[in-house]
């Protein structure tokens, strides 16, 4: 098996026989996980493309049957029936109870014959990867990712249940549809349409679905980054939520391409103080000194700093819009205090300029008559690219001007970013450039996603799932009434396609 999916094949020929590995894929299902792990796992040293062929196998290749064509019709309602069936398992989190949806997706790839396996990192819990063999010709695997868990959501406030992943006015409705099931959906659709076409791509195609991403993902890629690395150990590259194709105002199209993310400085701020009844209170409580130090912090403004990347971005949307004027040259324009102001009111472009602090949690007493010996406030906190977290807490500390005020991190990682440009990235701008030549526009968000993680492990990891996303759709995500329109669903999987194509050396012009 392993000497087959070696083999080095062009892009037309096949080496005879390939189609025993699916067929051993599909004998590996009962065993152990160990044993899938294997069958899942990166290639070790020594195998990459110039490993020479096996005697025994050489002179054995023919011409591959021509790629059969796909239909997208077809696979759109096959992502339709699946996305329903993995809205309906109800994976909140906390507690996430990811485990039923890692098997639907597994018994999904498996029946494919494309191997795959679950991780318990908890009782419940569940992360899952699957990988589609390609010719091995590249050894730097591409990484598909998504997340199995999702936020709450209240079916009061909800059109339909969120639970139910109903198929309405041509949308499919329900909690994660685009945070992240649905993109999950395209990734694997995307596989299973390259799989079944017969097309073979030059490097492994890696599915990774993890949990616990909405709670920082410690029991999800954190986890699996600490404990079965080497099931990615080959990847180069990887895709994932956090940026995709937008459309302006004056209807001109973009692809947002996440290439850095904020990084999260969650802290615990905790002051003490006499405990008593609340009938005889002294002067100064820990209830009082904590409501001082947070008024003292939500009077504080961290600096404004412009990274490149930022500053491009404005740019590149100006050139789209045709203005503001001030978008083609941020930095000299943010000096401007008037101007500042009215542009650090969007709340969207003050947390692209500067750190944010936003007071989140409050913790005193549990009676309204008993005065607790501590209070406590949580500060989600984030950081642009290249900021000094103790740096930052000493600002803090400054600006509180109480040090009695303990101060703790709760959590904390370097910002990782991945470059504009590469292999991966040539993949979107060729599928951009075929999309009537939209831009591909290298962004930071605000927020953070799993992508850090991998990031850390040296993937250049991108942020960009091929679906066009509009204003409103994108207010449903950790909101009400999330949906994704069934369009997209398909035109996301005939893209998804196309990027890997790309990206696998199948269509010309990726490198
Ligand atoms: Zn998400």
């Amino acid at each position: 098996m392993v000497s087959c999916i070696r083999a080095r094949c062009s892009r037309n020929l096949v080496r005879v026989g390939c189609q025993g590995l699916y067929r051993s894929a599909r004998v590996l299902v009962p065993i152990t996980v160990a044993a899938i792990a294997v069958a899942l796992g990166a290639r070790r040293a020594g195998a990459d493309s110039t490993t020479p062929r096996p005697a025994a196998l050489s002179g054995v290749v023919k011409r591959a049957e021509a790629p059969k064509p796909i239909n997208y019709d077809k696979l759109t309602q096959e992502a339709v029936d699946l996305l329903s069936k993995y809205v309906r398992i109800n994976t909140t989190n906390p507690p996430g109870n990811e485990l039923p949806a890692a098997e639907l997706l597994r018994e999904k790839f498996l029946s494919d014959g494309i191997p795959a396996t679950i991780w318990q990192p908890q009782p419940g819990r569940g992360i899952f990867a699957a990988r589609l063999h390609g010719t091995g010709r590249h050894n730097r695997a591409i990484v598909l990712l998504s997340h199995m868990d999702v936020v709450p959501a209240n079916p009061k406030e909800w059109q339909v249940p969120p639970f139910s992943g109903e198929v309405k006015d041509g949308e499919l409705w329900g909690r994660g549809a685009l945070d992240d099931k649905g993109p999950g959906v395209i990734e694997l659709m995307a596989m299973l349409a390259i799989k079944r076409a017969g097309i073979l791509l030059d490097r492994d195609i890696l599915f990774i679905a993890t949990g616990d991403e909405e709670e920082g993902g410690r029991n999800g890629a954190g986890w699996l980054v600490d404990h079965e690395a080497d099931v990615f150990a080959d990847a180069g590259y990887l895709l994932n939520e956090g940026g995709a194709i937008e459309r302006r105002p004056n209807g001109r199209v973009f692809f947002a391409v996440s290439v850095a993310e904020k990084t999260p400085l969650w802290l615990r701020l905790t002051a003490t103080g006499p405990a008593g009844h609340g009938a005889v209170p002294p002067a100064e409580t820990s209830v009082t000194r904590l409501l001082r130090a947070l008024d003292h912090l939500g009077a504080y403004r961290p600096q404004i700093r412009i990274i490149d990347r930022v500053r491009d971005y404005f740019k590149a949307i100006a050139q789209l819009d045709g203005g503001p004027p001030e978008f083609l040259d941020l930095r000299t324009a943010l000096q401007d205090g008037e101007y500042a102001r009215k542009f650090l009111a969007v709340p969207r472009q003050n947390a692209l300029v500067r750190d944010t602090l936003a007071i989140t949690v409050l913790n005193g007493s549990a009676k309204t008559n008993v005065i607790p010996a501590s209070a406590s406030a949580e500060i989600d906190c984030r950081l642009l690219p290249g900021e000094d977290p103790q740096h930052v807490v000493r600002n803090i500390r400054k600006a509180i001007g109480d040090d009695d005020i303990k101060i703790e991190v709760l959590l904390n990682f370097p910002a990782v970013s991945s470059p504009n440009k590469s292999l991966l990235m040539d993949a979107i701008d060729h599928l951009a450039e075929s999309e009537g030549g939209a831009p591909v526009v290298p962004t930071m968000i605000a927020g953070f996603t799993d992508s850090h993680y991998f990031r850390q492990k040296k993937l250049i990891a991108y942020g960009f799932i091929p679906i066009e996303v509009s204003p409103a759709a994108e207010r449903g995500i950790h909101g009400i009434d999330e949906r994704i329109p069934v369009r997209e669903l398909g035109a996301g999987i005939r893209r998804m396609v196309q990027v890997l194509e790309y990206a696998g050396g199948y269509r010309d012009g990726a490198r």
